[in-house]
Protein backbone atom coordinates (compact mmCIF):
# COMPACT_ATOMS: atom_id res chain seq x y z
CA UNK A 1 0.00 0.00 0.00
CA UNK A 2 1.69 3.45 -1.15
CA UNK A 3 1.84 5.99 1.84
CA UNK A 4 3.51 8.64 -0.79
CA UNK A 5 3.06 9.07 -4.16
CA UNK A 6 5.00 11.77 -5.85
CA UNK A 7 3.87 11.81 -9.65
CA UNK A 8 5.76 14.32 -12.22
CA UNK A 9 6.29 17.20 -9.62
CA UNK A 10 7.82 20.36 -10.96
CA UNK A 11 9.95 22.83 -8.67
CA UNK A 12 11.53 25.73 -10.16
CA UNK A 13 13.08 29.16 -8.86
CA UNK A 14 13.57 32.32 -10.26
CA UNK A 15 17.49 33.54 -9.77
CA UNK A 16 18.27 36.69 -11.12
CA UNK A 17 16.51 36.49 -14.70
CA UNK A 18 17.72 32.80 -15.05
CA UNK A 19 14.90 29.70 -13.78
CA UNK A 20 16.49 27.31 -11.85
CA UNK A 21 14.68 23.71 -12.02
CA UNK A 22 15.25 22.07 -9.45
CA UNK A 23 12.17 19.17 -9.65
CA UNK A 24 11.94 18.13 -13.11
CA UNK A 25 9.09 15.32 -13.48
CA UNK A 26 9.91 13.68 -10.39
CA UNK A 27 7.90 9.95 -9.62
CA UNK A 28 8.68 8.35 -6.41
CA UNK A 29 6.53 5.67 -3.95
CA UNK A 30 6.97 4.58 -1.02
CA UNK A 31 5.01 1.81 0.42
CA UNK A 32 4.15 1.40 3.91
CA UNK A 33 7.25 -0.03 6.03
CA UNK A 34 9.19 1.00 3.53
CA UNK A 35 12.27 3.19 4.40
CA UNK A 36 14.01 5.36 1.50
CA UNK A 37 17.53 7.31 1.83
CA UNK A 38 17.09 10.67 -0.71
CA UNK A 39 20.59 11.12 -1.75
CA UNK A 40 21.97 13.35 -4.28
CA UNK A 41 24.56 16.37 -4.32
CA UNK A 42 24.59 19.57 -2.08
CA UNK A 43 22.35 21.83 -4.13
CA UNK A 44 20.29 19.29 -6.78
CA UNK A 45 17.08 20.08 -4.54
CA UNK A 46 16.24 17.03 -1.63
CA UNK A 47 15.48 20.39 0.72
CA UNK A 48 12.75 21.20 -1.70
CA UNK A 49 11.74 17.46 -2.29
CA UNK A 50 10.83 17.20 1.65
CA UNK A 51 9.44 19.98 1.75
CA UNK A 52 7.05 19.55 -0.82
CA UNK A 53 6.31 16.05 -0.62
CA UNK A 54 5.51 17.50 3.32
CA UNK A 55 3.06 19.69 2.25
CA UNK A 56 5.14 22.58 2.99
CA UNK A 57 5.96 23.98 0.04
CA UNK A 58 3.19 23.47 -3.29
CA UNK A 59 4.99 22.22 -6.37
CA UNK A 60 4.45 24.15 -9.56
CA UNK A 61 3.24 20.95 -11.35
CA UNK A 62 2.47 17.67 -10.18
CA UNK A 63 0.71 15.54 -8.07
CA UNK A 64 1.31 14.21 -4.36
CA UNK A 65 -0.90 11.60 -2.99
CA UNK A 66 -0.32 10.98 1.26
CA UNK A 67 -2.21 7.69 1.72
CA UNK A 68 -4.02 7.67 -0.98
CA UNK A 69 -5.79 11.39 -0.80
CA UNK A 70 -4.51 13.68 -3.43
CA UNK A 71 -3.28 16.91 -1.78
CA UNK A 72 -4.12 19.00 -5.12
CA UNK A 73 -7.53 19.48 -3.91
CA UNK A 74 -7.18 20.12 -0.49
CA UNK A 75 -7.79 23.66 1.58
CA UNK A 76 -4.91 24.76 3.31
CA UNK A 77 -6.61 23.68 6.55
CA UNK A 78 -6.64 20.47 5.79
CA UNK A 79 -3.41 20.08 4.28
CA UNK A 80 -2.71 21.09 7.85
CA UNK A 81 -4.59 18.37 9.03
CA UNK A 82 -3.36 15.86 6.81
CA UNK A 83 0.01 17.33 7.65
CA UNK A 84 -0.26 17.09 11.61
CA UNK A 85 -1.98 13.57 11.58
CA UNK A 86 -0.05 12.07 9.22
CA UNK A 87 3.54 13.05 8.47
CA UNK A 88 6.37 13.35 11.33
CA UNK A 89 9.29 15.56 10.19
CA UNK A 90 13.54 15.59 11.46
CA UNK A 91 15.36 18.42 10.62
CA UNK A 92 19.24 18.85 10.63
CA UNK A 93 19.00 20.93 13.31
CA UNK A 94 16.23 20.09 16.25
CA UNK A 95 13.97 23.32 16.63
CA UNK A 96 13.09 22.09 20.08
CA UNK A 97 10.54 24.71 21.87
CA UNK A 98 13.83 26.34 23.91
CA UNK A 99 11.57 27.07 27.23
CA UNK A 100 10.10 23.62 26.99
CA UNK A 101 11.51 20.58 28.20
CA UNK A 102 12.17 17.53 26.39
CA UNK A 103 8.83 15.85 27.70
CA UNK A 104 6.73 19.34 26.60
CA UNK A 105 8.26 19.18 23.15
CA UNK A 106 6.59 15.86 22.82
CA UNK A 107 3.69 16.48 24.76
CA UNK A 108 2.66 19.86 22.71
CA UNK A 109 2.33 18.66 19.09
CA UNK A 110 0.16 16.23 20.81
CA UNK A 111 -2.13 18.18 22.68
CA UNK A 112 -2.11 20.41 19.55
CA UNK A 113 -3.68 17.08 18.06
CA UNK A 114 -6.24 17.01 19.89
CA UNK A 115 -4.97 14.22 22.83
CA UNK A 116 -5.39 14.76 26.39
CA UNK A 117 -2.40 15.79 29.04
CA UNK A 118 -2.22 12.73 30.62
CA UNK A 119 -2.98 10.63 26.89
CA UNK A 120 0.12 12.88 25.83
CA UNK A 121 2.25 12.00 28.88
CA UNK A 122 1.94 8.28 28.20
CA UNK A 123 3.08 8.74 25.09
CA UNK A 124 5.77 10.76 25.65
CA UNK A 125 7.06 8.97 28.47
CA UNK A 126 7.23 5.45 26.65
CA UNK A 127 8.92 7.47 23.41
CA UNK A 128 11.79 9.32 25.61
CA UNK A 129 12.13 5.57 26.85
CA UNK A 130 12.61 4.43 23.52
CA UNK A 131 15.47 6.94 22.90
CA UNK A 132 16.50 6.32 26.45
CA UNK A 133 16.48 9.86 27.70
CA UNK A 134 13.43 9.05 30.73
CA UNK A 135 16.67 10.26 33.05
CA UNK A 136 16.75 14.16 31.19
CA UNK A 137 12.53 13.97 30.69
CA UNK A 138 12.78 17.25 32.55
CA UNK A 139 15.55 18.85 30.77
CA UNK A 140 15.62 21.75 28.50
CA UNK A 141 16.93 21.81 25.19
CA UNK A 142 19.83 23.87 25.62
CA UNK A 143 20.82 21.76 28.76
CA UNK A 144 21.10 18.33 26.47
CA UNK A 145 24.22 16.92 24.21
CA UNK A 146 23.34 17.55 20.81
CA UNK A 147 23.02 13.55 20.03
CA UNK A 148 20.40 13.86 22.88
CA UNK A 149 18.81 17.41 21.07
CA UNK A 150 18.39 15.16 17.96
CA UNK A 151 17.09 11.76 19.86
CA UNK A 152 13.88 13.98 21.05
CA UNK A 153 13.79 15.26 18.01
CA UNK A 154 13.05 11.89 16.60
CA UNK A 155 10.57 11.39 19.72
CA UNK A 156 8.49 14.55 18.77
CA UNK A 157 8.22 13.49 15.42
CA UNK A 158 7.16 10.17 16.23
CA UNK A 159 4.45 11.29 18.82
CA UNK A 160 1.37 11.71 16.62
CA UNK A 161 1.83 8.28 15.25
CA UNK A 162 2.33 9.55 11.73
CA UNK A 163 2.63 6.93 8.63
CA UNK A 164 5.14 8.26 6.76
CA UNK A 165 8.68 10.56 8.74
CA UNK A 166 10.35 12.97 6.08
CA UNK A 167 13.99 13.83 7.26
CA UNK A 168 16.72 15.83 6.04
CA UNK A 169 20.22 14.80 6.91
CA UNK A 170 18.56 13.80 10.75
CA UNK A 171 22.51 13.45 11.68
CA UNK A 172 24.06 16.01 9.73
CA UNK A 173 25.23 17.85 12.99
CA UNK A 174 26.55 14.97 14.75
CA UNK A 175 30.37 13.51 15.25
CA UNK A 176 30.02 10.58 13.32
CA UNK A 177 30.09 8.29 16.45
CA UNK A 178 26.87 9.96 17.83
CA UNK A 179 25.81 10.15 14.20
CA UNK A 180 25.63 6.47 13.92
CA UNK A 181 24.13 5.73 17.38
CA UNK A 182 21.36 8.29 16.75
CA UNK A 183 20.64 7.06 13.23
CA UNK A 184 20.54 2.99 14.46
CA UNK A 185 17.95 4.39 16.79
CA UNK A 186 15.68 6.48 14.81
CA UNK A 187 16.03 3.47 11.86
CA UNK A 188 14.53 1.21 14.90
CA UNK A 189 11.98 3.16 15.66
CA UNK A 190 10.84 3.77 12.59
CA UNK A 191 10.82 -0.36 11.85
CA UNK A 192 9.06 -0.57 15.25
CA UNK A 193 6.55 1.61 14.55
CA UNK A 194 5.98 0.18 10.89
CA UNK A 195 6.46 3.52 9.45
CA UNK A 196 7.29 4.74 5.73
CA UNK A 197 10.09 6.92 5.83
CA UNK A 198 12.42 8.91 3.18
CA UNK A 199 15.81 10.32 4.72
CA UNK A 200 17.86 12.38 2.88
CA UNK A 201 21.42 11.77 3.65
CA UNK A 202 25.09 12.29 2.47
CA UNK A 203 26.37 9.67 4.34
CA UNK A 204 26.93 6.39 1.28
CA UNK A 205 27.60 4.06 4.81
CA UNK A 206 23.58 5.61 6.38
CA UNK A 207 21.95 5.09 2.70
CA UNK A 208 22.83 1.79 2.76
CA UNK A 209 21.20 0.44 5.69
CA UNK A 210 18.12 1.86 4.37
CA UNK A 211 15.59 -0.47 1.98
CA UNK A 212 16.54 1.15 -0.58
CA UNK A 213 18.20 4.15 -2.31
CA UNK A 214 16.76 7.31 -4.77
CA UNK A 215 19.27 9.75 -6.35
CA UNK A 216 18.18 12.97 -6.99
CA UNK A 217 19.67 14.13 -9.77
CA UNK A 218 19.11 16.75 -12.76
CA UNK A 219 16.02 17.14 -11.40
CA UNK A 220 14.89 13.46 -11.88
CA UNK A 221 14.58 10.86 -8.76
CA UNK A 222 16.43 8.08 -9.88
CA UNK A 223 16.00 4.40 -8.15
CA UNK A 224 20.06 2.67 -7.43
P1 LIG B 1 19.69 20.22 -1.27
O1 LIG B 1 18.80 20.00 -0.09
O2 LIG B 1 19.81 19.03 -2.17
O3 LIG B 1 21.04 20.73 -0.89
P2 LIG B 1 17.89 22.44 -1.84
O4 LIG B 1 16.56 21.86 -2.06
O5 LIG B 1 18.16 23.06 -0.51
O6 LIG B 1 19.01 21.34 -2.19
O7 LIG B 1 18.17 23.54 -2.94
C1 LIG B 1 18.17 23.25 -4.34
C2 LIG B 1 18.43 24.51 -5.13
O8 LIG B 1 17.28 25.31 -5.09
C3 LIG B 1 19.58 25.35 -4.61
O9 LIG B 1 20.25 25.86 -5.75
C4 LIG B 1 18.89 26.44 -3.83
O10 LIG B 1 19.65 27.60 -3.81
C5 LIG B 1 17.60 26.60 -4.59
N1 LIG B 1 16.47 27.03 -3.72
C6 LIG B 1 15.93 26.29 -2.73
N2 LIG B 1 14.91 26.95 -2.14
C7 LIG B 1 14.83 28.14 -2.78
C8 LIG B 1 13.98 29.28 -2.65
N3 LIG B 1 13.00 29.32 -1.74
N4 LIG B 1 14.19 30.33 -3.50
C9 LIG B 1 15.16 30.28 -4.44
N5 LIG B 1 15.99 29.24 -4.62
C10 LIG B 1 15.85 28.18 -3.80
P1 LIG C 1 20.31 21.62 3.10
O1 LIG C 1 20.98 21.66 4.43
O2 LIG C 1 19.43 20.42 2.92
O3 LIG C 1 21.23 21.81 1.94
P2 LIG C 1 19.56 24.34 2.67
O4 LIG C 1 20.38 25.00 3.72
O5 LIG C 1 20.00 24.35 1.25
O6 LIG C 1 19.28 22.85 3.12
O7 LIG C 1 18.07 24.95 2.70
C1 LIG C 1 17.36 25.14 3.90
C2 LIG C 1 16.06 25.86 3.57
O8 LIG C 1 16.33 27.12 2.93
C3 LIG C 1 15.15 25.11 2.60
O9 LIG C 1 13.83 25.14 3.11
C4 LIG C 1 15.22 25.84 1.28
O10 LIG C 1 13.96 25.85 0.64
C5 LIG C 1 15.63 27.23 1.69
N1 LIG C 1 16.56 27.79 0.68
C6 LIG C 1 17.67 27.19 0.18
N2 LIG C 1 18.28 27.95 -0.72
C7 LIG C 1 17.54 29.10 -0.80
C8 LIG C 1 17.64 30.28 -1.57
N3 LIG C 1 18.63 30.47 -2.46
N4 LIG C 1 16.72 31.25 -1.38
C9 LIG C 1 15.74 31.07 -0.50
N5 LIG C 1 15.57 29.98 0.25
C10 LIG C 1 16.47 28.99 0.11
Amino acid sequence: KAVLELQKLCRTFKQGTDTLHILKESDLIINQGEIVALVGPSGAGKSTLLQTAGLLEKPDTGTIRIGGTDTSKLSDKELTRLRCNHLGFVYQYHHLLPEFSASENIVIPQMINGKSKAEANVRAQELLEAVSLSKRDEHRPAELSGGEQQRIAIARALANKPKLLLADEPTGNLDPVTSDHVFNLLLEEVRKEGLAALIATHNPTLAKRMDRVVKLEDGHLIEQ
